[in-house]
């Protein structure tokens, strides 16, 4: 039935589902419907089975080495080696698997929290409502913005263009109308219907809800769709290229041991088994895992900082950011407007000024209710209002002067209207009332003005024009950082399609709109952490100066601001220069943004972009974060960002800049803690077949040391809290190596410092006297524990650790009460002695093991420490560099 509605007319359409165009669907018999027929939310294809998210990750490169040694363990018949080892295989599985698919559900939830909302007709009422309680039958208002929230049979429409890429393929944006059509067309030629989930460029409509949840035509092929988010970002990419190479090399040691040993004349059974354990050994298994965790830890800090992450590399992106580019009306400020200041007939007035009939004021704020799409509500006496900011101002201001605004409304019924759009810079409405018809018209003073012939006189009779004076009383209010609206009207019969006069201008209305509080704060940190911050936005050049210096933006004194008709005659060496040189940009134009993006890029910064409407779509998407707003953004610009700002704020920008970098922080710690042990367990092997000794650790024992500090201490890294001094630093660049040379540097340092340790205490211990698994106890035990020393070192790249906080990480010492629990338990329980061939060990090797522990520790905090004293040498005064 759903293929007949483009067949039928409008009226047909109505009639079949019960509804009326200028009524709606009355409330119970939506609630009704919507417990007939369910909620409207698109259940997609089921998520990924558990099963094939565990089989996906036995599809890595190193594991394949881990599953090959089990086999070659197999065929040794070293059953316990082999087990083991396809334990190991298979925790190591179902880690990954549990941690990936709570952190892909993680973001998919967060996905959802942007809310979804329409505003429909209800008992003759528009309402904003909730996406998901729309019922078929449902008529609602579509504008520019808007994604299509179900399948719509169109009742009207005005300059309706909508993009439906997503469902047809087509890349052109679709013109709608409502005429009904012949039955056997084509979807992509049905061009009076909207369906859900595409994407309104232009206009505005009214529509009729035919279909909705899984009955609509996205419903239909969303089971074809790929639910799940994806987990892929640079990182795992380069991850990714890294495990490759590593298990090039492991390949090629293993293969040298292998040599080496029979070489040597040494058995090819025991010869296997030793290239086994460098295998084993050489493993970052915990790597992956480490990798998703920190980034789904990172998501949700960010989240619980109300910045919800919508693609998953922005995560990491984040902490590259050089320049924020934000805009000014709801970011940097509250969004809520007060009308302070009216300009009517040459004179200043107050909201609360009395307003007699026939005044040019009394136009003014009659403008103000007319030509205004917020609406008011009045229940026991309080007023509420719905709308765009901007808008809802301008109610109170004229409830303050005593006009009433129903009864107003309700006396000039509007006709038609042309809604207000960022470009346009303008908004017209046709009204009547018992006179005739009024066109009514408010914008940016500039714009209105230049079509404008004649003026209101105080007394309400028209008078000659001064452009000039005009124009200067309203860049006076803009330059005290007041918005700027001007009121004209004229009489006419249709609306125009440019702002085709001549008007007759009623006077300007000035809005304050207080900055955020915790703007100049945040402000101060991006100085810090050189983030440079640059405003764009729609007003006026003087209000956005005015703004700016109010919130100490610009690192420039005097302010110096460029409009967007001055940017658009500079070429590309002067815009360049205009967009290192300028921190405010003003009256700029949306598709002026893309421009700025691109220029910002091409000087090699990297670009967060805030943006709110449908044309900032295009830089949202080619910044290198695009951040929508959470609360004033529509639908397009949500859809083209990674990132929504669920408060709006500024400052949440700047607090998921920390997490990110925080998060990449966290990784490096985490690399740089395991990697020095795989590569010693890897070295010990090889030097021990070598020399021709034999194996200070067995397989078994390298594997129990990997899994378990791997779990144990090398994941709370993950949780460590981002340190103060993250924002006190540069960004890091984004071609910077996953592991600069100073950490590389610091891991070979403490893998040898292992190797040593182990070595030496495992011979100390051969040479005094004990049994063979008593010194590889002592080795395995000096592994663990200095991998639990040298988790302190971890927890800062740079710092000593203890400045990152005793108690700030919940899991650190948790953590490492457990892990020497377990190692007591490894050394001294009887079936753990027969599973790892371990034995009890003496007061005196437990000392020799924790001094081994510590000295790693020390050695490399004096590492550590000698380069921040070299650092502070060699820039005293400057911001740390951070290597
Ligand atoms: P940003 O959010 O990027 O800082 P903005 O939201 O302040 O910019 P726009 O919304 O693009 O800027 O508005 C640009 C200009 O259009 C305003 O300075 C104002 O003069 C005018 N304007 C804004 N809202 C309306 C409206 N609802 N009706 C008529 N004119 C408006």
């Amino acid at each position: 039935m759903g293929e007949l509605w483009h067949g039928l007319s409008a009226q047909q359409c109505l009639a079949r589902l019960g509804s009326d165009a200028d009524c709606g669907l009355e409330a119970g018999e939506a609630q009704a419907r919507l417990a007939r027929d369910g909620a409207n939310r698109i259940s997609g294809r089921p998520p990924e089975s558990g099963f094939s998210r565990f089989l996906r990750q036995l599809r890595e490169p190193l594991i394949y080495i881990l599953i090959g040694s089990g086999a070659l363990a197999l065929f040794l018949r070293e059953w316990v080696d082999a087990a083991v080892i396809f334990g190991v295989v298979l925790v190591n599985a179902l880690v990954g698997a549990i941690q990936e698919a709570r952190a892909s559900s993680a973001i998919a939830a967060l996905a959802r929290r942007v809310p979804r909302n329409c505003r429909v007709l209800r008992d003759r009422e528009l309402r904003i409502c909730d996406a998901a309680e729309l019922v078929v039958g449902d008529v609602l208002a579509l504008e520019a913005g808007d994604q299509v929230p179900a399948d719509l049979r169109l009742l009207a429409v005005r300059e309706l263009l909508i993009d439906e890429a997503m469902l047809t393929g087509e890349s052109l944006p679709a013109e709608k109308a409502v005429e009904s059509l012949d039955e056997g067309c084509a979807l992509a030629d049905r061009r009076n219907l909207a369906f859900a989930g595409t994407l309104v460029l232009r206009g505005t409509a009214k529509a009729l809800v035919v279909a909705t949840a899984n009955s609509t035509e996205l419903g239909h092929i969303a089971a074809l769709m790929d639910a799940t988010a994806s987990l892929e970002t640079p990182l795992t990419r380069r991850l990714a290229r890294f495990s490759k190479q590593m298990l090039v090399l492991i390949l090629a040691l293993a293969a040298l041991t292998l040599i080496v040993g029979l070489a040597r004349g040494l058995p090819l059974a025991q010869m296997l088994m030793a290239t086994v354990a460098l295998a084993v050994g050489a493993i970052p298994e915990g790597l992956p895992a480490a990798l998703t965790i920190t980034l789904a830890i990172g998501v949700g800090r960010m989240a619980r900082r109300s910045a919800v992450i919508r693609r998953l590399p922005a995560v990491e992106a984040l902490g590259s950011v050089t320049v924020i580019c934000t805009d000014k009306t709801g970011t940097l400020t509250e969004n809520r407007m007060a009308v302070t200041h009216l300009v009517a007939g040459g004179r200043e007035y107050r909201p609360g000024d009395a307003a007699s009939e026939g005044s040019a004021l009394r136009e003014l704020l009659l403008a103000g209710v007319l030509c205004n799409d917020a609406t008011p509500r009045c229940e026991d006496g309080v007023w509420s209002f719905e709308g765009d900011p901007t808008e809802v101002a301008l109610l109170p201001a004229a409830l303050a002067s005593g006009l009433d605004v129903a009864a107003l409304r309700a006396a000039h019924p509007r006709f038609d209207a042309l809604p207000f759009d960022a470009s346009r810079q303008w908004m017209a409405t046709l009204n009547r009332d018992a006179a005739g018809a009024t066109l009514w018209i408010k914008g940016a003073p500039e714009r209105v003005l230049a079509h404008c012939a004649a003026r209101l006189a105080a007394d309400g009779q028209s008078a000659p024009l001064d452009m000039a004076a005009e124009l200067g009383r309203a860049t006076v209010l803009a330059a005290q950082g007041f918005r700027v609206l001007a009121f004209a009207y004229r009489a006419g019969e249709a609306l125009p399609d440019g702002e085709a006069g001549p008007w007759t201008l009623l006077g300007f209305q000035a809005l304050e709109d207080p900055p955020r509080a915790q703007v100049p704060a945040a402000l101060a940190r991006c100085r810090e952490a050189g983030v440079r911050v640059v405003m764009i936005t729609g007003d006026h050049a003087a209000t956005a100066c005015g703004i700016a210096e109010r919130i100490a933006l610009s690192r420039h004194a005097p302010l110096r601001a460029l409009t967007g008709a001055e940017l658009a005659v500079l070429d590309g060496k002067a815009l360049g220069e205009a967009v290192r040189s300028v921190d405010v940009f003003a009256r700029v134009l949306p598709e002026q943004k893309l421009r700025l993006v691109e220029a910002l890029q091409a000087q090699g910064e990297v670009v967060a972009m805030t943006g709110d409407g449908v044309n900032d779509a295009p830089a949202l998407k080619q910044a290198d974060i695009g951040i929508a707003m959470g609360r004033g953004g529509t639908d397009v610009a949500k859809q083209a960002s990674a990132m929504v700002l669920a408060d709006d704020n500024f400052a949440t920008i700047v607090a998921a800049i920390e997490e990110g970098r925080a998060v990449y922080d966290n990784l490096q710690k985490f690399m740089v803690w395991t990697l020095p042990t795989n590569f010693a367990e890897g070295l010990i092997i090889f030097i021990a077949v070598l020399v021709g000794v034999s194996l200070p650790i067995t397989p078994l024992q390298i594997l129990w040391i990997n899994m378990s500090t791997v779990l144990l201490l090398g994941l709370a890294l993950a949780f460590e809290p981002g340190a103060g001094a993250l924002m006190q630093r540069p960004p890091r660049a984004p071609r910077e190596a996953l592991l600069p040379p100073v950490l590389m540097a610091r891991i070979c340092l403490a893998g040898a410092l292992l190797v040593a340790a182990a070595f030496s205490l495992f011979h100390y211990e051969l040479a005094t006297g004990s049994s063979l698994a008593v010194a590889r106890t002592a080795a395995a035990n000096l592994f663990v524990f200095g991998e639990m020393s040298f988790l302190l070192n971890c927890r800062s790249l740079t710092g000593s650790w203890w400045r990152a906080g005793w108690w700030s990480n919940r899991w650190l010492w948790p953590g490492m009460f457990a892990m020497t629990a377990l190692q007591i338990a490894f050394t001294y329980l009887p079936a753990m002695q027969a599973a790892f061939g371990t034995q009890a060990l003496t007061p005196s090797s437990w000392l020799s093991v924790a001094v081994g522990a510590l000295a790693i520790s020390l050695v490399v905090g004096a590492e550590k420490a000698i380069r921040r004293f070299a650092a502070l040498r060699a820039d005293s005064g400057r911001v740390m560099d951070r290597w």
